[in-house]
């Protein structure tokens, strides 16, 4: 039997790298876009030991002709598109670009599909932050979506046009709207990332305090390597459909950083407010946590917390991976670099 073929673009990131294992499993041909200029980062790939088995091809979303090009060769059964200019924060300075690279290059995308490759089934990564301040609790399908930041727009202007490609062209596109789901293999500049790498480094005396923005925002974490497994069903549907896919729990910046500390042996108390806030170790009477205005966004998204009813009913799909094992699995990756 011929093999599967899938694309990933934004092979290099995060997820890319955990839906590239999963699909390598699968017995899937991969292959991963890489934007010229990359971050020099098969360093994830490395990491999961499969960097030899899926052929990289460059792909950037600002390129028309690279992607028509990529997508008209490749003859992909399967596209997963997670290239993007993830972070919220960056996003506030750089609202162009992000727009550029998120909303246009999917509309990229969904035209080399419609012109040149239209039984491809392709995957889109919407988010959460889509949500924004919207009056509701527990956010599914049907939330409204108000988004506050550039990125959160930019993601908005795709999920829509992916809706729309599924609608007027007859092609099976879908988005995933994911809640933020983290790992050993996140981004630096992600608040999980650096909190359980700053805390490590704290514990092993290379940095004296962990310094924070608003820990007061509410989200809900998962585990990346369960929500690929979630990017896979929903291709393998009948029929294409969107799908919330989160924890289904929500804690405070603030949870998550006594959680990481307590793993990591310091017991903390907060004391003070606003930017004054700081958490002390008990145990040593050192200040580990400070806050500090810079990290403040001019917009900020309070309140995340999913239902996934419909990807557990439709799709058979629940997280595997709660936030304590989470947690465990991103802090035992930081002391073993230093062990
Ligand atoms: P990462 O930031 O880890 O990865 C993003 C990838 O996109 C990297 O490979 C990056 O390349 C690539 N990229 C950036 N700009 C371009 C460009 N112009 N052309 C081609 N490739 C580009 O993100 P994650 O893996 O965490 O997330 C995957 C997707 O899911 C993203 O679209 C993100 O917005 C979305 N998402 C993520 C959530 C999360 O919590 N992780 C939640 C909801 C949605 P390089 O390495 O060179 O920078
Ligand atoms: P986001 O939900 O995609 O924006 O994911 P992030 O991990 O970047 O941020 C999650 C939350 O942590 C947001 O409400 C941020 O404002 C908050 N936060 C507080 N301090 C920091 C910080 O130092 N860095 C980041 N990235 N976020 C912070």
């Amino acid at each position: 039997m011929t093999k599967k073929r899938a694309l990933i673009t934004g092979i290099s990131g995060q997820d890319g790298a955990y839906l590239a294992k999963l699909l390598l499993k699968k017995g899937y041909f991969v292959v991963g876009g890489e934007r010229q200029n990359a971050s020099g980062s098969a360093w994830r790939l490395k990491e999961l030991g499969i960097e030899d088995k899926v052929k990289i091809v460059p792909f950037e979303l600002l390129e028309e002709n690279n992607i028509i090009d990529v997508i008209r060769s490749g003859k992909f059964d399967e596209i997963y598109n997670l290239a993007a200019q993830s972070f919220v924060g960056n996003s506030y300075s750089s609202p162009i670009f992000t727009s550029n690279v998120n909303a246009l290059g999917v509309t990229r995308i969904l035209e080399a599909i419609r012109h040149f490759s239209k039984k491809t089934k392709f995957y889109q990564a919407s988010t959460s932050e889509m949500y924004g301040n919207s009056k509701s609790g527990r956010q599914n399908e049907f939330t409204p979506l108000q988004p506050v930041s550039p990125y959160a727009i930019s993601k908005l202007y795709a999920h829509w046009m992916v809706n729309m490609y599924r609608d007027a062209y007859d092609i099976f596109c879908c988005s995933g709207i994911l809640f933020n789901h983290e790992s050993p293999l996140r981004g630096n500049e992600f608040v999980t990332k650096k909190i359980i790498k700053d805390l490590a480094r704290v514990k092993y005396n290379e940095l004296s305090n962990l310094t924070l923005g608003n820990v007061y925002s509410k989200r809900d974490w998962g585990y990346s390597e369960d929500y690929v497994g979630a990017m896979w069903m929903m291709l393998q549907q009948k029929k294409a459909n969107d799908f919330v896919i989160s924890s289904g729990k929500t804690y405070t910046v603030k949870e998550f950083v006594n959680k990481a500390a307590k793993y990591y042996g310091f017991d903390l108390i907060w004391q003070g407010k606003g930017i004054n806030e700081k958490a002390i170790d008990k145990n040593s009477n050192k200040i580990v946590v400070k806050i500090d205005k810079k990290y403040f966004r001019p917009t900020e998204v309070n309140f995340l917390y999913g239902n996934s009813d419909k990807a557990k009913k439709i799709l058979k799909w629940s997280p595997k991976t709660n936030i304590n094992q989470l947690i465990k699995k991103m802090c035992d990756y930081e002391i073993s670099r230093f062990k």
